[in-house]
């Protein structure tokens, strides 16, 4: 019997009603032995996040503000599913320790931190699961990156010892015993730590959703579901705004070839979305794996006769690295190259950086194109087929939509169009229409 690993997301953990559905998956089958959990999320739409509800008792008690309402709402959450899950069980204490360390001026991450660490206390309880703190499994090195060895080493260990066990998602520790916490949606990258480290057969990532869907189901009605999908393409789409999963969740498997399923927490009879390394006999499905995509970026455009390019796009490049821009694409004509970057990390900055460009390469011109859209069409079918790039200009040209620019991956899973922003939705669509019939 291979172990499973369970990662439930936000709206799985919201309440009891979600705790009672959460703990009938993970009794189904016995092999679900280690699970990991997120802070609550939206019982409903307009509902707030615990973790955003934390981050706002960070940001009062840095404005030196009272936190005794914006606290005591979140205490309230956390008792009402203990109450109305019949456990015999007080969260007071953590409650204290936590008020107290917020009023201290405790660091953001570790304040951001506290939600996954009660839920999941209230989870193992429930569950009659031990309960394992993540910050001593997860660690990152002193500039903050991630160490995958020790947290590997460290969490098999400790996890040989519990035959079953609740782990807190989004946090580890630094070195000198700080909370640290990846970026929003990380608990999915815990469970994928997990899953590694006790050498799972499957690592089951439970949300709202029935898998990965071929579209962002906020932008397009109903969008189909993708039964199976690499890792690759997964990443290409997570980054591009398919955030079901987190785009960095499939390296600690990756290595193993552990795969991932999403499933439904609210729908435990689909079987959702299988995420794996390859696939064979890879029969059947669309040229097109799944769309999506993101607003706010801008477009830099530096124009020069004649250029000698390899440098001139280096110095173009160190002048943005430098001022801390990332670099999303850069697709090059003969005397002209376009830099595409996000808008929010160029914005105040421009005339540094446009002075900086002037000051190393001379151009004859630059101009700045905000307001952007970036749709990627992913598929792994698309090295092996042709005319799909036509296709997606064919559907965006009919739409009546102006492409601003193409880039096309050289791996060939993906086709990246910049379109306005308030074209963006217009452009998904007619995609979407044009390869799903
Ligand atoms: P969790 O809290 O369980 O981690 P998230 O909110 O992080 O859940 O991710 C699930 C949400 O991702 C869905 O409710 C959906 O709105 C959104 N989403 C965006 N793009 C897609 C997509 N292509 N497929 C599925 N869900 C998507
Ligand atoms: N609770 C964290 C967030 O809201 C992490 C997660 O849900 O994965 O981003
Ligand atoms: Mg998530």
């Amino acid at each position: 019997m291979q172990t499973k690993v369970l990662k439930f997301g936000g709206s799985s953990l919201a309440d009891a009603k979600q705790f009672r559905r959460v703990a009938e998956i993970v009794r189904t089958e016995p092999s679900r032995r280690y699970v990991v959990a997120s802070a609550p999320g939206k019982r409903f739409s307009e509902d707030t996040k615990v973790t955003d509800m934390l981050y706002d008792c960070y940001h009062l008690a840095a404005e030196k503000k009272s936190i005794d309402g914006a606290f005591a709402k979140i205490e309230e959450r956390y008792n009402q599913i203990i109450s109305e899950l019949g456990l015999d069980f007080s969260l007071q204490d953590e409650f204290d320790k936590i008020k107290m360390s917020i009023l201290h001026h405790a660091g953001r991450d570790y304040i951001a931190s506290r939600g996954e660490y009660l839920n999941s206390m209230i989870l193992a309880e429930y569950l009659g699961y031990d309960f394992i703190d993540a910050e001593n499994c997860i660690f990152f090195f002193e500039n903050g990156v991630f160490d995958s060895e020790k947290t590997n080493e460290a969490t098999a260990e400790i996890l040989s010892r519990h035959e079953r066990a609740v782990i807190p998602g989004f946090y580890g520790v630094m070195p000198n015993g700080t909370i640290k916490t990846f970026s929003r949606g990380g608990s999915d990258i815990t469970g994928s730590i997990v899953a590694r480290a006790v050498n799972a057969g499957i690592y089951e990532n439970w949300t709202d959703v029935s898998g990965m869907l071929m579209a962002d189901p906020r932008l397009i009605d109903s969008p189909k579901t993708i039964d199976v999908i690499t890792y690759k393409e997964l990443r290409e789409l997570a980054y591009m705004g398919a955030t079901v999963l987190h785009e960095d969740a499939i390296f600690p498997v990756m290595e193993a070839k552990i795969p991932i399923n999403i499933r439904n927490t609210n729908k435990p009879e689909a079987s959702g979305t299988l995420i794996v390394p390859t696939v064979e006999n890879d029969t059947g499905s669309s040229v097109v794996t799944g769309i999506a995509g993101k607003v706010g970026f801008s477009t830099i455009t530096i124009e020069k006769g004649q250029m000698n390019k390899v440098s001139f796009i280096s110095e173009v490049l160190q002048c943005l690295t430098r001022h801390k821009i990332n670099i999303e694409h850069v697709p090059t004509g003969i005397d002209t190259i376009s830099v595409v970057v996000p808008t929010d990390q160029l914005k105040g900055k421009e005339e540094e950086v446009f002075a900086s460009i002037r000051r190393h390469v001379s151009p004859d011109a630059i101009t700045l194109n905000d307001s952007i859209a970036l749709i990627a069409v992913v598929g792994r079918k698309m090295v092996k087929s042709t005319g799909t790039a036509g296709r997606v200009f064919k559907a965006i040209g009919s739409a009546g939509v102006n492409i601003k620019m193409i880039d096309q991956g050289s791996s060939e899973l993906n086709i990246i169009v910049a379109v306005d922003e308030k074209e963006y939705i217009t452009a998904l669509k007619a995609i979407y229409s044009e390869f799903v019939k």
